[in-house]
C-alpha cells in the first residue's frame, strides 16, 4: 500500500513547507470563521493590539520562534495553537505524501485532513462545528469518492448502494441509471444541511443557536449581535455557493456518464460505485448519532450532541467509507467516554455537554486516514 514515489528528501522539505503554510492559513480559519470575518483580508493581525504581523514574523513555526511567543508590538503572548496547528499540518502532509505519493489522490486527502485539522482546533476552541466548513467539506468528498472510485486508489466498499441500484453485467456500466441518480445525490449535498437544520425546528420547536445556548437569559452584546450576523451572512453565502458547484457538479457528472460512460465503463462504473459508496458512508455516519441526538434530546430535553457533530460526521463517512465511519464512530465513543468520566472526577462541575466531540471524530478521522503510516512507525 505504501507509495515510495515519494523517496527523496528535497521533495519531503517541499511537502513539509506546503504543509506549514496551510497549517498558517488554517490558523487564520479557526480564529476568523466562528467570528463570521473574512479569511482573505486583511492580513494577519495581532488579536490583542490589532497591529500587523510583520511578514518575517509570519512564518510559520519560525515566525513564533523568533519572537519567542509574544507580539513584537504589545508583547502579548502568541498562542501556542499557531505553531502547532502549522507542524501537525506539516507532520500529516508528509505522512499523506509518503503513503500516496504526490498523487490527485494525495491532494484530495491532504484537503480532507486540512478540513478535519481546522475543524478539530475550532470545535475545542468555540464547541462549533461551523457549516461554513461542514457543508463544503460534504460535497467534496462526494466528488472526491467519484473520482477515486473511476481513476484513483478507491476505498473499499464490499457492501454499498451501486449493488442495490445495478442490474448490469459485471462490466456493463448503467449509464442512464448512474447519470441521473449520481446526478441526484451530488445535488442533494447542500440540501441536505437545511433539511437536516428544519427538521430541528419541526421535532423540537426549535433551532439550538450557537451562541445564545450556553446562556439564553443573557441580553448579548452589540458585539455579538454583529458576529453573530456576519457569520450568518458567511454561512449563507458558503451555501449558496457550495450550492452553484454542486449544481455544476451534477450537470457535469449527468453529461460526461452519458456521453462517456460507454467509452471506458470500467472506470465509470468505479466512479458510480465510489459515489454511491460515499452515500452509504455518510448515512452510516450521521445516522446513527442524528438518532442519539434526538433521543438524547426527547428523553432528556437538552442538546447532548449537537447537529455540527452529526454533519461533520456525513463528511468523514462519504470519504473514508461506512467501515471506517463505524470504526470511527466506535473510537470517538471510547476515548469521549473516557475524557468524559475523568472529567466527572477531576472538576466539581456536573458533566455538561461540554465535550467538544467532534475533536474527538477529527482526530478518530486522521488515524484512520494515516493508519497504515501509524502502524508503520508503531
Ligand atoms: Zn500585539
Amino acid at each position: 500500500m505504501i507509495d515510495s514515489t515519494i523517496s527523496s528528501f528535497p521533495l519531503i522539505g517541499l511537502v513539509l513547507l506546503l504543509g506549514l503554510a496551510i497549517g498558517s492559513f488554517l490558523n487564520v480559519v479557526i480564529h476568523r470563521i466562528p467570528r463570521g470575518e473574512s479569511v482573505v483580508r486583511p492580513g494577519s493581525r495581532c488579536p490583542a493590539c490589532g497591529h500587523r504581523v510583520r511578514p518575517g514574523d509570519n512564518i510559520p513555526v519560525i515566525g513564533y520562534l523568533r519572537l519567542r511567543g509574544r507580539c513584537r508590538d504589545c508583547g502579548a503572548a502568541i498562542s501556542r495553537r499557531y505553531p502547532l496547528v502549522e507542524m501537525l499540518t506539516g507532520i500529516i502532509f508528509v505522512a499523506i505524501a509518503i503513503k500516496s505519493g504526490l498523487t490527485i489522490d494525495a491532494a484530495l486527502e491532504a484537503i480532507f485532513a486540512s478540513a478535519m485539522i481546522a475543524l478539530i482546533f475550532t470545535d475545542a476552541r468555540e464547541q462549533l462545528l461551523p457549516d461554513v466548513i461542514t457543508c463544503p467539506l460534504l460535497l467534496f468528498t462526494l466528488l472526491a469518492a467519484a473520482w477515486r472510485g473511476g481513476w484513483g486508489e478507491p476505498v473499499a466498499y464490499p457492501f454499498d448502494l451501486s449493488l442495490v441500484f445495478a442490474t448490469e453485467s459485471e462490466t456493463g456500466f448503467p449509464a442512464m441509471r448512474a447519470a441521473i441518480v449520481g446526478g441526484l445525490l451530488i445535488a442533494a449535498a447542500v440540501p441536505s444541511f437545511w433539511l437536516i437544520d428544519r427538521l430541528d425546528i419541526f421535532l423540537f420547536n426549535k433551532y439550538h443557536d450557537w451562541q445564545t445556548e450556553t446562556d439564553s437569559t443573557r441580553q448579548l452584546t452589540a458585539e455579538e449581535e454583529t458576529a453573530i450576523a456576519s457569520y450568518e451572512h458567511q454561512d449563507r453565502r458558503m451555501k449558496r455557493l457550495a450550492m452553484a458547484i454542486a449544481i455544476v457538479s451534477s450537470l457535469l457528472w449527468v453529461t460526461l456518464a452519458l456521453r462517456l460512460g460507454n467509452h471506458d465503463p470500467l472506470a465509470w462504473k468505479g466512479a458510480w460505485s465510489g459515489l454511491t459508496g460515499a452515500v452509504t458512508g455518510a448515512l452510516v455516519g450521521a445516522l446513527p448519532l442524528w438518532w442519539l441526538r434526538t433521543g438524547y434530546y426527547l428523553v432528556r430535553g437538552v442538546e447532548g450532541l449537537g447537529l455540527g457533530d452529526v454533519k461533520l460526521m456525513a463528511g468523514i463517512g462519504a470519504f473514508l467509507g461506512w467501515q471506517g465511519a463505524l470504526c470511527i464512530l466506535l473510537i470517538s465513543s471510547i476515548a469521549g467516554s473516557l475524557v468524559g468520566l475523568w472529567m466527572m472526577r477531576t472538576s466539581t462541575a456536573r458533566l455538561a455537554t461540554a465535550i467538544p466531540f467532534g475533536c474527538f471524530l477529527g482526530s478518530a478521522a486522521l488515524a484512520m486516514l494515516l493508519k497504515q503510516i501509524i502502524w508503520l512507525a508503531a
